[in-house]
Protein backbone atom coordinates (compact mmCIF):
# COMPACT_ATOMS: atom_id res chain seq x y z
CA UNK A 1 0.00 0.00 0.00
CA UNK A 2 1.44 3.41 -1.07
CA UNK A 3 1.27 6.93 0.84
CA UNK A 4 -0.95 7.93 -1.57
CA UNK A 5 -4.64 6.72 -2.03
CA UNK A 6 -6.07 7.15 -5.70
CA UNK A 7 -9.25 6.43 -7.53
CA UNK A 8 -9.89 3.38 -9.66
CA UNK A 9 -11.51 4.22 -12.90
CA UNK A 10 -12.07 2.42 -15.94
CA UNK A 11 -9.62 0.08 -14.30
CA UNK A 12 -6.36 2.40 -13.67
CA UNK A 13 -5.59 4.68 -10.79
CA UNK A 14 -6.20 8.01 -11.14
CA UNK A 15 -4.77 10.60 -8.93
CA UNK A 16 -6.93 13.93 -9.64
CA UNK A 17 -8.13 16.36 -6.72
CA UNK A 18 -7.21 18.07 -3.66
CA UNK A 19 -5.76 15.45 -1.34
CA UNK A 20 -6.49 15.07 2.45
CA UNK A 21 -5.11 13.06 5.23
CA UNK A 22 -6.23 9.83 7.04
CA UNK A 23 -4.83 9.47 10.77
CA UNK A 24 -3.83 6.37 12.54
CA UNK A 25 -6.19 5.90 15.51
CA UNK A 26 -3.61 4.65 17.83
CA UNK A 27 -1.51 7.30 18.17
CA UNK A 28 -2.96 10.48 16.39
CA UNK A 29 -0.92 10.55 13.27
CA UNK A 30 -1.20 11.33 9.59
CA UNK A 31 -0.65 8.22 7.38
CA UNK A 32 -2.05 8.47 4.07
CA UNK A 33 -2.87 11.24 1.85
CA UNK A 34 -5.69 10.92 -0.12
CA UNK A 35 -7.17 12.59 -3.20
CA UNK A 36 -10.70 13.96 -2.95
CA UNK A 37 -13.30 13.54 -6.18
CA UNK A 38 -14.81 16.33 -7.53
CA UNK A 39 -17.78 16.21 -9.40
CA UNK A 40 -15.50 15.79 -13.06
CA UNK A 41 -13.99 12.90 -11.32
CA UNK A 42 -17.45 11.29 -10.24
CA UNK A 43 -18.66 12.06 -13.67
CA UNK A 44 -15.90 10.21 -15.29
CA UNK A 45 -16.48 7.17 -12.98
CA UNK A 46 -20.26 6.97 -13.42
CA UNK A 47 -19.68 6.98 -17.43
CA UNK A 48 -16.61 4.26 -16.90
CA UNK A 49 -19.44 2.14 -15.26
CA UNK A 50 -21.80 3.05 -17.53
CA UNK A 51 -19.72 2.00 -20.67
CA UNK A 52 -18.89 -1.18 -19.01
CA UNK A 53 -22.55 -2.17 -18.23
CA UNK A 54 -23.53 -3.31 -21.42
CA UNK A 55 -20.75 -6.35 -21.71
CA UNK A 56 -20.74 -7.33 -18.00
CA UNK A 57 -24.73 -7.19 -17.82
CA UNK A 58 -24.69 -9.88 -20.71
CA UNK A 59 -22.31 -12.37 -18.99
CA UNK A 60 -23.80 -15.63 -18.49
CA UNK A 61 -24.37 -15.10 -14.74
CA UNK A 62 -22.38 -18.36 -14.45
CA UNK A 63 -19.15 -16.17 -16.10
CA UNK A 64 -19.87 -13.29 -13.64
CA UNK A 65 -19.77 -16.16 -10.96
CA UNK A 66 -16.03 -17.02 -12.49
CA UNK A 67 -14.80 -13.28 -11.91
CA UNK A 68 -16.61 -13.55 -8.41
CA UNK A 69 -14.49 -16.41 -7.38
CA UNK A 70 -11.28 -15.07 -8.66
CA UNK A 71 -11.86 -12.05 -6.54
CA UNK A 72 -11.86 -14.41 -3.45
CA UNK A 73 -8.50 -15.97 -4.46
CA UNK A 74 -6.57 -13.06 -5.52
CA UNK A 75 -8.10 -11.24 -2.22
CA UNK A 76 -6.52 -14.30 -0.12
CA UNK A 77 -3.39 -14.16 -2.16
CA UNK A 78 -3.21 -10.61 -0.98
CA UNK A 79 -4.52 -11.29 2.51
CA UNK A 80 -1.45 -10.03 4.55
CA UNK A 81 -1.58 -6.55 2.66
CA UNK A 82 -5.61 -5.92 3.20
CA UNK A 83 -4.99 -6.97 6.73
CA UNK A 84 -2.19 -3.75 6.85
CA UNK A 85 -4.36 -1.69 4.78
CA UNK A 86 -7.30 -2.14 7.17
CA UNK A 87 -5.55 -1.86 10.33
CA UNK A 88 -3.49 1.58 9.37
CA UNK A 89 -7.00 2.75 8.67
CA UNK A 90 -8.67 1.69 11.62
CA UNK A 91 -5.92 -0.10 14.47
CA UNK A 92 -7.99 -2.78 14.77
CA UNK A 93 -6.47 -5.73 16.15
CA UNK A 94 -4.94 -8.44 14.07
CA UNK A 95 -6.53 -11.16 15.37
CA UNK A 96 -9.87 -9.87 14.72
CA UNK A 97 -8.88 -8.46 11.06
CA UNK A 98 -7.35 -11.57 10.15
CA UNK A 99 -10.39 -13.90 11.17
CA UNK A 100 -13.57 -11.77 10.59
CA UNK A 101 -12.99 -8.60 8.29
CA UNK A 102 -10.67 -9.74 5.65
CA UNK A 103 -11.76 -12.94 5.49
CA UNK A 104 -15.26 -12.01 4.97
CA UNK A 105 -14.25 -10.27 1.81
CA UNK A 106 -13.62 -13.31 0.25
CA UNK A 107 -16.19 -14.71 1.54
CA UNK A 108 -18.93 -11.86 0.15
CA UNK A 109 -17.56 -12.66 -3.11
CA UNK A 110 -17.15 -16.19 -2.87
CA UNK A 111 -21.34 -16.86 -1.36
CA UNK A 112 -22.86 -14.54 -4.02
CA UNK A 113 -21.35 -16.38 -6.79
CA UNK A 114 -22.68 -19.63 -5.65
CA UNK A 115 -26.23 -17.90 -4.69
CA UNK A 116 -26.44 -15.63 -7.96
CA UNK A 117 -25.14 -18.73 -9.94
CA UNK A 118 -27.99 -21.25 -8.47
CA UNK A 119 -30.33 -19.33 -8.17
CA UNK A 120 -33.39 -20.68 -10.36
CA UNK A 121 -35.68 -18.39 -13.03
CA UNK A 122 -39.32 -18.50 -11.80
CA UNK A 123 -41.82 -19.96 -14.49
CA UNK A 124 -45.83 -20.26 -13.56
CA UNK A 125 -48.29 -22.16 -15.67
CA UNK A 126 -51.84 -22.16 -16.01
CA UNK A 127 -53.67 -24.51 -18.35
CA UNK A 128 -53.32 -22.31 -21.36
CA UNK A 129 -50.42 -19.18 -19.53
CA UNK A 130 -47.56 -18.79 -18.74
CA UNK A 131 -45.86 -16.39 -16.56
CA UNK A 132 -41.98 -15.98 -16.31
CA UNK A 133 -39.81 -13.23 -14.85
CA UNK A 134 -36.65 -11.80 -16.01
CA UNK A 135 -34.58 -10.38 -13.65
CA UNK A 136 -31.86 -7.40 -14.96
CA UNK A 137 -29.15 -5.60 -13.38
CA UNK A 138 -30.49 -2.13 -11.82
CA UNK A 139 -27.67 -0.26 -14.21
CA UNK A 140 -25.43 1.67 -12.25
CA UNK A 141 -24.98 1.09 -8.43
CA UNK A 142 -23.59 3.67 -6.15
CA UNK A 143 -21.95 1.69 -3.13
CA UNK A 144 -21.43 4.32 0.24
CA UNK A 145 -19.83 2.68 3.19
CA UNK A 146 -18.72 3.23 6.46
CA UNK A 147 -15.60 3.37 8.25
CA UNK A 148 -16.31 0.76 10.82
CA UNK A 149 -16.14 -2.78 9.11
CA UNK A 150 -14.24 -1.17 5.88
CA UNK A 151 -13.61 -4.46 3.80
CA UNK A 152 -16.22 -6.03 4.96
CA UNK A 153 -18.80 -3.90 4.31
CA UNK A 154 -18.05 -2.49 0.93
CA UNK A 155 -17.22 -6.43 -0.52
CA UNK A 156 -21.00 -7.34 1.65
CA UNK A 157 -22.62 -4.84 -1.15
CA UNK A 158 -19.80 -5.10 -4.29
CA UNK A 159 -20.23 -8.99 -4.47
CA UNK A 160 -23.70 -9.44 -5.16
CA UNK A 161 -24.04 -5.69 -7.00
CA UNK A 162 -21.71 -7.20 -9.33
CA UNK A 163 -22.92 -10.99 -9.50
CA UNK A 164 -26.35 -9.50 -10.46
CA UNK A 165 -24.88 -7.93 -13.66
CA UNK A 166 -24.68 -4.38 -11.99
CA UNK A 167 -21.15 -1.77 -12.95
CA UNK A 168 -20.49 0.00 -9.89
CA UNK A 169 -19.23 3.39 -8.20
CA UNK A 170 -18.09 2.57 -4.97
CA UNK A 171 -17.08 5.60 -2.16
CA UNK A 172 -15.53 4.74 1.08
CA UNK A 173 -15.78 6.53 4.51
CA UNK A 174 -12.95 9.18 4.07
CA UNK A 175 -11.71 7.75 7.27
CA UNK A 176 -10.60 4.39 5.70
CA UNK A 177 -9.79 4.36 2.28
CA UNK A 178 -6.86 2.13 2.05
CA UNK A 179 -8.69 -1.69 1.43
CA UNK A 180 -11.21 -0.77 -0.52
CA UNK A 181 -8.24 0.79 -2.53
CA UNK A 182 -5.99 -2.77 -2.44
CA UNK A 183 -9.65 -4.46 -3.91
CA UNK A 184 -9.39 -2.25 -6.73
CA UNK A 185 -5.78 -3.17 -7.20
CA UNK A 186 -6.52 -6.64 -6.94
CA UNK A 187 -9.36 -6.02 -9.91
CA UNK A 188 -6.59 -4.66 -12.20
CA UNK A 189 -4.73 -7.26 -11.26
CA UNK A 190 -6.88 -10.48 -12.71
CA UNK A 191 -8.45 -8.38 -15.56
CA UNK A 192 -11.80 -7.68 -14.20
CA UNK A 193 -12.91 -5.55 -17.12
CA UNK A 194 -12.74 -2.20 -16.81
CA UNK A 195 -14.82 0.48 -15.76
CA UNK A 196 -16.96 -2.62 -14.04
CA UNK A 197 -15.59 -1.73 -10.56
CA UNK A 198 -14.54 2.01 -10.05
CA UNK A 199 -13.59 3.60 -6.60
CA UNK A 200 -13.59 7.16 -5.63
CA UNK A 201 -12.84 8.96 -2.52
CA UNK A 202 -13.88 11.52 -0.67
CA UNK A 203 -16.56 13.19 1.97
CA UNK A 204 -20.02 12.67 2.14
CA UNK A 205 -22.66 16.09 2.12
CA UNK A 206 -21.36 18.63 -0.53
CA UNK A 207 -18.25 16.22 -1.92
CA UNK A 208 -18.42 13.06 -3.59
CA UNK A 209 -20.47 11.10 -1.43
CA UNK A 210 -23.48 13.70 -2.79
CA UNK A 211 -22.47 14.11 -6.18
CA UNK A 212 -22.41 10.35 -6.55
CA UNK A 213 -25.87 9.49 -5.30
CA UNK A 214 -27.24 12.52 -7.02
CA UNK A 215 -25.53 11.55 -10.18
CA UNK A 216 -28.30 11.40 -12.81
CA UNK A 217 -26.18 8.36 -14.24
CA UNK A 218 -26.37 6.04 -11.16
CA UNK A 219 -29.26 4.19 -11.26
CA UNK A 220 -29.54 2.68 -7.69
CA UNK A 221 -27.64 3.76 -4.06
CA UNK A 222 -26.87 1.02 -1.23
CA UNK A 223 -25.72 2.74 1.33
CA UNK A 224 -24.29 1.82 5.29
CA UNK A 225 -23.92 3.92 7.62
CA UNK A 226 -25.98 6.54 9.92
CA UNK A 227 -29.85 7.07 10.08
CA UNK A 228 -29.67 10.73 9.37
CA UNK A 229 -27.25 10.49 6.36
CA UNK A 230 -29.57 7.80 5.12
CA UNK A 231 -32.75 10.32 5.32
CA UNK A 232 -30.48 13.11 3.89
CA UNK A 233 -29.41 10.46 0.98
CA UNK A 234 -32.82 9.52 0.47
CA UNK A 235 -33.98 13.22 -0.15
CA UNK A 236 -31.58 14.01 -2.66
CA UNK A 237 -32.47 10.73 -4.55
CA UNK A 238 -36.48 11.14 -4.22
CA UNK A 239 -36.51 13.35 -7.39
CA UNK A 240 -35.39 10.48 -8.97
CA UNK A 241 -37.01 7.62 -7.29
CA UNK A 242 -33.45 5.59 -6.97
CA UNK A 243 -34.22 1.94 -5.40
CA UNK A 244 -32.04 2.90 -2.42
CA UNK A 245 -31.00 -0.14 -0.10
CA UNK A 246 -30.34 1.39 3.60
CA UNK A 247 -28.56 -0.36 6.54
CA UNK A 248 -28.18 2.27 9.13
CA UNK A 249 -27.81 2.54 12.98
CA UNK A 250 -28.87 1.10 15.97
CA UNK A 251 -29.47 0.95 19.52
CA UNK A 252 -29.70 -2.85 19.80
CA UNK A 253 -30.96 -4.47 23.41
CA UNK A 254 -29.36 -7.77 24.49
CA UNK A 255 -32.17 -9.39 26.95
CA UNK A 256 -30.57 -11.26 29.83
CA UNK A 257 -33.21 -13.82 31.89
CA UNK A 258 -32.48 -15.16 35.04
CA UNK A 259 -32.67 -18.88 33.53
CA UNK A 260 -29.92 -18.39 31.15
CA UNK A 261 -26.35 -19.58 31.07
CA UNK A 262 -25.13 -16.47 33.17
CA UNK A 263 -21.54 -17.60 31.97
CA UNK A 264 -22.29 -17.41 28.37
CA UNK A 265 -24.31 -14.11 28.36
CA UNK A 266 -21.16 -12.43 30.12
CA UNK A 267 -18.89 -13.44 27.64
CA UNK A 268 -21.29 -12.80 25.09
CA UNK A 269 -22.43 -9.35 26.08
CA UNK A 270 -18.53 -9.03 26.40
CA UNK A 271 -18.52 -9.41 23.02
CA UNK A 272 -21.56 -7.60 21.77
CA UNK A 273 -20.74 -4.45 24.09
CA UNK A 274 -17.05 -4.05 23.17
CA UNK A 275 -15.91 -6.03 19.47
CA UNK A 276 -14.58 -3.37 17.28
CA UNK A 277 -14.12 -0.85 20.14
CA UNK A 278 -17.95 -0.82 20.22
CA UNK A 279 -18.33 0.34 16.64
CA UNK A 280 -20.47 -2.42 15.14
CA UNK A 281 -24.18 -1.34 13.93
CA UNK A 282 -24.81 -4.61 15.94
CA UNK A 283 -23.30 -4.16 19.04
CA UNK A 284 -25.49 -4.26 21.90
CA UNK A 285 -25.82 -0.39 24.21
CA UNK A 286 -29.16 -1.41 25.92
CA UNK A 287 -29.01 -4.66 28.35
CA UNK A 288 -31.66 -5.71 30.44
CA UNK A 289 -31.37 -8.18 33.28
CA UNK A 290 -33.90 -9.96 34.98
CA UNK A 291 -33.65 -8.62 38.39
CA UNK A 292 -32.42 -12.22 40.25
CA UNK A 293 -29.42 -12.26 38.51
CA UNK A 294 -28.79 -7.87 37.89
CA UNK A 295 -26.27 -7.61 40.41
CA UNK A 296 -24.15 -10.89 39.83
CA UNK A 297 -24.46 -9.63 36.21
CA UNK A 298 -23.27 -6.37 36.10
CA UNK A 299 -20.56 -6.78 38.64
CA UNK A 300 -18.95 -9.58 36.10
CA UNK A 301 -19.64 -7.43 33.23
CA UNK A 302 -17.97 -4.72 34.49
CA UNK A 303 -14.89 -6.95 36.05
CA UNK A 304 -14.42 -8.41 32.19
CA UNK A 305 -14.48 -4.93 30.73
CA UNK A 306 -11.53 -3.83 33.26
CA UNK A 307 -9.65 -7.04 31.97
CA UNK A 308 -9.93 -6.31 28.40
CA UNK A 309 -6.51 -5.22 26.58
CA UNK A 310 -5.52 -2.41 24.83
CA UNK A 311 -2.58 -3.73 23.38
CA UNK A 312 -1.34 -2.30 19.99
CA UNK A 313 -3.00 -3.70 16.82
CA UNK A 314 -0.32 -6.15 16.14
CA UNK A 315 -0.25 -8.05 19.75
CA UNK A 316 -2.69 -10.91 19.39
CA UNK A 317 -3.83 -10.17 22.52
CA UNK A 318 -5.53 -6.84 22.01
CA UNK A 319 -9.00 -6.78 22.52
CA UNK A 320 -9.77 -3.08 22.60
CA UNK A 321 -8.82 -0.69 19.75
CA UNK A 322 -9.17 2.95 19.55
CA UNK A 323 -11.91 5.07 18.33
CA UNK A 324 -11.76 5.87 14.66
CA UNK A 325 -11.24 9.24 14.84
CA UNK A 326 -10.60 12.31 17.66
CA UNK A 327 -14.20 13.53 16.31
CA UNK A 328 -15.62 10.05 16.98
CA UNK A 329 -13.65 9.78 20.14
CA UNK A 330 -14.63 12.92 21.23
CA UNK A 331 -18.51 12.14 20.52
CA UNK A 332 -18.62 8.56 22.34
CA UNK A 333 -16.66 10.95 25.74
CA UNK A 334 -19.61 13.48 25.42
CA UNK A 335 -21.77 10.58 26.13
CA UNK A 336 -19.63 9.52 29.27
CA UNK A 337 -19.99 12.87 30.37
CA UNK A 338 -24.08 13.43 29.82
CA UNK A 339 -24.36 10.00 31.45
CA UNK A 340 -22.82 11.59 34.53
CA UNK A 341 -25.19 14.56 34.38
CA UNK A 342 -27.91 12.36 33.46
CA UNK A 343 -26.98 10.77 36.90
CA UNK A 344 -25.49 7.23 35.81
CA UNK A 345 -23.25 5.38 38.01
CA UNK A 346 -20.61 4.22 36.15
CA UNK A 347 -19.43 -0.13 37.40
CA UNK A 348 -16.71 0.48 34.98
CA UNK A 349 -14.45 2.87 32.68
CA UNK A 350 -16.04 6.47 31.65
CA UNK A 351 -12.69 8.10 31.18
CA UNK A 352 -9.37 8.00 28.73
CA UNK A 353 -6.66 5.37 29.52
CA UNK A 354 -3.32 6.62 29.94
CA UNK A 355 -0.48 4.78 28.51
CA UNK A 356 2.88 7.13 28.85
CA UNK A 357 3.71 6.40 25.08
CA UNK A 358 2.76 7.49 21.54
CA UNK A 359 -1.17 5.30 21.64
CA UNK A 360 -1.92 8.82 24.22
CA UNK A 361 -2.16 10.83 20.93
CA UNK A 362 -4.48 7.94 19.84
CA UNK A 363 -8.69 7.99 20.27
CA UNK A 364 -8.42 5.50 23.05
CA UNK A 365 -11.50 5.66 25.21
CA UNK A 366 -12.30 3.25 28.22
CA UNK A 367 -15.10 0.45 28.15
CA UNK A 368 -17.49 1.27 30.01
CA UNK A 369 -20.61 0.02 31.70
CA UNK A 370 -23.72 1.69 33.16
CA UNK A 371 -26.64 1.50 35.67
CA UNK A 372 -29.39 3.75 37.13
CA UNK A 373 -30.43 5.65 34.13
CA UNK A 374 -34.40 6.24 33.35
CA UNK A 375 -35.07 4.88 29.92
CA UNK A 376 -36.44 8.20 28.86
CA UNK A 377 -32.47 9.14 29.54
CA UNK A 378 -30.88 10.18 26.26
CA UNK A 379 -27.75 7.98 26.94
CA UNK A 380 -30.48 5.11 26.75
CA UNK A 381 -32.21 6.17 23.23
CA UNK A 382 -29.24 7.38 20.76
CA UNK A 383 -27.06 5.46 19.25
CA UNK A 384 -23.75 6.07 20.97
CA UNK A 385 -21.13 3.92 18.64
CA UNK A 386 -18.46 3.33 21.10
CA UNK A 387 -17.63 0.87 23.91
CA UNK A 388 -20.22 1.44 26.51
CA UNK A 389 -23.67 -0.24 27.42
CA UNK A 390 -26.31 0.50 30.00
CA UNK A 391 -27.50 -2.38 32.01
CA UNK A 392 -31.12 -2.20 33.62
CA UNK A 393 -33.00 -4.57 35.50
CA UNK A 394 -36.33 -6.20 34.53
CA UNK A 395 -39.09 -8.81 36.14
CA UNK A 396 -41.29 -10.05 33.62
CA UNK A 397 -40.84 -11.26 30.31
CA UNK A 398 -43.18 -8.89 29.10
CA UNK A 399 -41.86 -6.11 30.63
CA UNK A 400 -38.46 -7.25 28.89
CA UNK A 401 -39.94 -6.96 25.53
CA UNK A 402 -41.63 -3.95 26.27
CA UNK A 403 -37.56 -1.78 27.16
CA UNK A 404 -36.25 -3.64 24.26
CA UNK A 405 -38.78 -2.34 21.74
CA UNK A 406 -39.27 1.59 23.28
CA UNK A 407 -36.41 2.69 20.75
CA UNK A 408 -36.77 4.49 17.61
CA UNK A 409 -33.88 1.62 16.10
CA UNK A 410 -34.89 -1.71 15.59
CA UNK A 411 -31.94 -3.57 13.75
CA UNK A 412 -30.54 -6.49 15.99
CA UNK A 413 -31.22 -8.04 19.43
CA UNK A 414 -29.85 -10.78 21.60
CA UNK A 415 -31.68 -12.86 23.81
CA UNK A 416 -30.08 -15.10 26.64
CA UNK A 417 -32.19 -17.73 27.99
CA UNK A 418 -32.30 -21.35 28.11
CA UNK A 419 -36.05 -22.10 27.96
CA UNK A 420 -36.79 -23.19 24.36
CA UNK A 421 -40.15 -22.12 24.04
CA UNK A 422 -39.46 -18.36 25.72
CA UNK A 423 -36.51 -18.16 23.38
CA UNK A 424 -38.66 -17.94 20.31
CA UNK A 425 -41.79 -16.17 21.99
CA UNK A 426 -39.67 -13.45 22.96
CA UNK A 427 -37.29 -13.50 19.52
CA UNK A 428 -40.44 -13.62 17.72
CA UNK A 429 -41.91 -10.56 19.87
CA UNK A 430 -38.75 -8.08 19.40
CA UNK A 431 -39.17 -5.27 16.59
CA UNK A 432 -35.73 -6.49 14.71
CA UNK A 433 -34.55 -7.15 11.69
CA UNK A 434 -32.62 -9.40 13.84
CA UNK A 435 -32.18 -11.63 17.01
CA UNK A 436 -29.40 -13.88 18.30
CA UNK A 437 -30.81 -16.21 21.05
CA UNK A 438 -27.83 -17.55 22.88
CA UNK A 439 -25.37 -15.89 20.79
CA UNK A 440 -24.18 -12.57 19.22
CA UNK A 441 -22.95 -11.56 15.11
CA UNK A 442 -23.52 -15.79 14.22
CA UNK A 443 -23.69 -15.33 10.30
CA UNK A 444 -25.11 -17.40 7.35
CA UNK A 445 -24.32 -15.43 4.66
CA UNK A 446 -27.88 -16.45 3.08
CA UNK A 447 -30.22 -15.09 5.27
CA UNK A 448 -31.40 -11.51 4.89
CA UNK A 449 -29.74 -8.90 6.84
CA UNK A 450 -31.30 -5.38 7.61
CA UNK A 451 -33.09 -3.36 10.11
CA UNK A 452 -36.71 -2.41 11.20
CA UNK A 453 -37.73 1.61 11.88
CA UNK A 454 -35.08 3.78 11.72
CA UNK A 455 -32.22 1.04 11.19
CA UNK A 456 -32.86 0.68 7.48
CA UNK A 457 -35.01 -0.01 4.07
CA UNK A 458 -34.77 -3.06 2.88
CA UNK A 459 -32.81 -6.41 3.49
CA UNK A 460 -28.99 -7.95 1.44
CA UNK A 461 -28.40 -11.06 2.12
CA UNK A 462 -28.60 -14.21 0.03
CA UNK A 463 -31.39 -13.87 -2.52
CA UNK A 464 -32.49 -10.85 -0.94
CA UNK A 465 -29.06 -9.25 -2.37
CA UNK A 466 -30.11 -10.45 -5.58
CA UNK A 467 -33.65 -9.05 -5.30
CA UNK A 468 -32.01 -5.66 -4.90
CA UNK A 469 -29.49 -5.18 -7.27
CA UNK A 470 -32.01 -6.48 -10.10
CA UNK A 471 -35.92 -5.56 -11.11
CA UNK A 472 -38.05 -8.19 -12.14
CA UNK A 473 -39.94 -7.75 -15.68
CA UNK A 474 -42.48 -10.37 -15.62
CA UNK A 475 -43.65 -11.86 -19.32
CA UNK A 476 -46.94 -13.37 -19.85
CA UNK A 477 -47.79 -15.59 -22.90
CA UNK A 478 -51.30 -16.87 -23.60
CA UNK A 479 -50.60 -20.39 -24.89
P1 LIG B 1 -21.95 8.17 8.03
O1 LIG B 1 -23.40 8.10 7.70
O2 LIG B 1 -21.40 9.40 8.64
O3 LIG B 1 -21.08 7.93 6.70
C1 LIG B 1 -21.22 6.77 5.91
C2 LIG B 1 -20.79 7.07 4.49
O4 LIG B 1 -21.69 8.01 3.90
C3 LIG B 1 -19.40 7.71 4.38
O5 LIG B 1 -18.75 7.14 3.25
C4 LIG B 1 -19.71 9.18 4.16
O6 LIG B 1 -18.71 9.87 3.46
C5 LIG B 1 -20.98 9.08 3.32
N1 LIG B 1 -21.85 10.26 3.34
C6 LIG B 1 -22.08 11.11 4.38
N2 LIG B 1 -22.97 12.06 4.01
C7 LIG B 1 -23.33 11.79 2.72
C8 LIG B 1 -24.22 12.40 1.78
N3 LIG B 1 -24.93 13.49 2.10
N4 LIG B 1 -24.34 11.85 0.55
C9 LIG B 1 -23.64 10.74 0.22
N5 LIG B 1 -22.77 10.13 1.06
C10 LIG B 1 -22.63 10.64 2.30
O7 LIG B 1 -21.66 6.90 8.93
P2 LIG B 1 -20.27 6.51 9.65
O8 LIG B 1 -20.05 7.43 10.79
O9 LIG B 1 -19.21 6.35 8.60
O10 LIG B 1 -20.62 5.04 10.20
C11 LIG B 1 -21.21 4.77 11.43
C12 LIG B 1 -22.71 4.54 11.27
O11 LIG B 1 -22.95 3.46 10.38
C13 LIG B 1 -23.39 4.14 12.57
O12 LIG B 1 -24.62 4.83 12.66
C14 LIG B 1 -23.65 2.65 12.39
O13 LIG B 1 -24.72 2.13 13.14
C15 LIG B 1 -23.92 2.57 10.93
N6 LIG B 1 -23.71 1.20 10.43
C16 LIG B 1 -24.80 0.44 10.08
C17 LIG B 1 -24.62 -0.86 9.63
C18 LIG B 1 -25.77 -1.75 9.26
O14 LIG B 1 -25.55 -2.79 8.64
N7 LIG B 1 -27.00 -1.39 9.59
C19 LIG B 1 -23.32 -1.38 9.54
C20 LIG B 1 -22.25 -0.57 9.91
C21 LIG B 1 -22.45 0.73 10.34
Amino acid sequence: MSDQVTHFIGGVPVAEGATFATHDPVTGKPVRLVHEADQAVVDRAVAAARAALPGWAALPVAERAVWMRRLADAIEERFEDLVAAEIADTGKSITQTRTLDIPRGAANFRSFAEIAAQRPDNAFHLTDVLSYTVRKPLGVVAVIVPWNLPFLLATWKIGPSLAAGNTIVVKPSENTPSSVAVLAEIAAAIGLPPGVLNVVHGFGGGSTGQFLVEHPGVDAVTFTGESRTGSTIMKSVADRVKPVSFELGGKNAGLVFADADLDAAVEGSVRSVFTNGGQVCLCTERLYVERPVFEEFVTRLAKRAGELRFGRPEDEDTTMMPMISAEHRDKVLSYYRLAEDEGAEFRAGGGVPSFGDDRDGGYYVEPTVLTGLPRTSRVNREEIFGPVCHVAPFDTEAEAVELANDSEYGLAATVWTSRLSRAHRVAQSLEAGLVWVNTWYLRDLRTPFGGVKLSGIGREGGTDSLDFYSEPTTITIKL
